[in-house]
């Protein structure tokens, strides 16, 4: 039962053959078995999913069961979940127990979902490879002395372990593509503004989306009708009707014009993963599509302009936690000062106070036009190729990543070459358009994925074009071994 996907698992529940009970208990007892081996969940709520489960059955045998009501899922530990701990994997969130759902968790409790715990994360979000988290690092069940990537790794790694059906993630540059990438799952970050960013605690505001991690584009799309949608809450929420994202699985690829950025396909990229790209595109002219040499030419700032960006807007967003209000605070403060010093100082780990003195060096008076003002600009010229390169073709494909999973510990003490693992999933956020990754073959039997980029709100047809691949190829379908 723990290989069905949440098409099937709902379809299951439809025709009554097992209980919501049944199936959380299947994901609960998985956890319990396999997850000393991955880390991949911070928080396990047994409890609660197991009442929630029961009041799922309630509603299939009063007939007021909805499409999802009672399949089990996972949240990233960065959305608020009241009365459930909620700390963005960092020691200064370690007590903070939320007293308020972000909306995408109100969402999913809307929809009947059975949440079975708190997915591990790198510290509010900032890594590609969680090793950065305070309860330690995730492995990939793939490979376990390697990194499921990051920030969602958790989320990504319990998928691919089967230890539930879907999980959460975040994507401020890439945190749900590349570990989707090198967990083999489907991940879709969407649209800036499409899913509401109220009770998602804030990394870099301008860049973070939500979106799901699944292992087929039908889930993501099933997934993504939960979460899609405006959110008064959240001012940067776009108030635009959502499409059943279902609806279109099976639209034809005929004619769709499929474009190539030269960009992506650099000499940096592991040949064999250039060959399995090379491999998918050609599935896509079976399907019908045409293929189209494109050029983003300013992409190849992305890195240097989003790590300006993100700092920047961390350094302002975490100066809320102080020490005061809520989450960690020192032991016998000499005075306010020391409260706030000593506070940060122990509450954060490495990798977030070095983006907190980036970000307050690239926001100071002297060095604001020379960096902030700057990135800010680049951004607007990487939006613009964006902009142009979808008046010649419908979708973008490239590779999500350089390479398949690294090992732990690989790339820990060299931050220029973590932040470079994220060359080809950046430039999305930094221009808000949807972005997803998908399992397109394994290198040295390590999955890597394919990245298929789109125009603002075009989700339902990235994840058509997804969809159609899924139905001619098996990649998706593979199980890692031990699990
Ligand atoms: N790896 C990138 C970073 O560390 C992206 C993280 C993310 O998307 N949350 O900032």
């Amino acid at each position: 039962m723990y290989n069905l996907t949440i098409a099937e698992i709902a379809a299951g529940l439809r025709a009554k053959k097992f209980s919501s009970e049944e199936i959380t208990h299947v994901f609960l007892t998985r956890i319990k078995q396999y997850d000393a081996r991955l880390n991949s969940f911070i928080t396990v709520t047994e409890e609660a999913a197991l009442v929630a489960a029961r009041e799922a059955d309630q509603h299939y045998a009063n007939g007021t069961a909805g499409l999802l009501t009672g399949v089990p899922m996972a949240q990233k530990d960065i959305f608020c979940t009241t009365g459930v701990k909620t700390s963005c994997a960092s020691h200064m969130l370690d007590n903070f127990i939320a007293p308020y759902d972000a909306t995408v968790v109100t969402r999913f409790k809307q929809a009947g979902m059975v949440m079975l715990g708190k997915t591990n994360m790198d510290e509010f979000a900032m890594g590609s490879s969680n090793e950065n988290s305070y309860y330690g690092s995730v492995k990939n069940p793939w490979d376990l002395t390697r990194v499921p990537g990051g920030s969602s790794g958790g989320s990504a790694a319990a998928v691919a372990a089967r230890l539930t059906p879907m999980a959460t993630g975040t994507d401020t540059g890439g945190s749900i593509r590349q570990p989707a990438a090198l967990c083999n799952l489907t991940g879709i970050k969407p649209t800036y503004g499409r899913v509401s960013r109220y009770g998602m605690i804030a990394f870099a505001s301008s860049l973070d989306q939500g979106g799901p991690l699944n292992r087929t584009a039908e889930d993501a799309a099933l997934m993504l009708n939960v979460m899609a949608g405006f959110d008064e809450k959240d001012s940067t929420s776009v108030d635009r009707p959502v499409p059943d994202y279902s609806a279109t699985l099976n639209n034809s690829l005929a004619g769709l014009k499929i474009g190539l950025p030269k960009e992506y396909f650099v000499k940096e990229l592991d040949p064999q993963v250039a060959a399995a790209i090379d491999a998918a595109v050609k599935e896509y002219e079976k399907l019908g599509a045409t293929i189209h040499s494109i050029s983003l030419p300013n992409v190849h700032l992305s890195i240097p302009a989003y790590y300006v960006i993100a700092p920047a807007e961390c350094s302002s967003n975490l100066a809320r936690y102080d020490g005061v209000r809520f989450g960690y605070r020192c032991e016998n403060p000499k005075d306010l000062e020391d409260l706030y010093k000593r506070s940060r100082g122990e509450g954060f780990g490495a990798e977030v106070k070095r983006r907190i003195m980036i970000g307050a060096y690239v926001l100071s008076a002297g060095y604001y036009d020379a960096y902030y003002l700057k990135a800010q600009q680049i951004r607007s010229l990487i939006k613009n190729d964006f902009l142009e390169a979808f008046k010649q073709v419908d979708v973008i494909l490239g590779p999500t990543t350089l390479s398949p999973a690294f090992k732990l510990g690989e790339k820990a003490d060299d931050p220029v070459s973590m932040y470079l693992n994220d060359i080809f999933t950046i430039a999305a956020n930094l221009a808000g358009i949807p972005g997803m990754s998908i399992p397109a073959g394994f290198v040295d039997n390590l999955p890597i994925g394919m990245q298929l980029m789109g125009n603002y709100f075009e989700e339902a047809r990235l994840l058509n074009v997804a969809h159609q691949y899924q139905k001619v190829t098996d990649w998706h379908l593979k199980i890692p071994g031990g699990f």
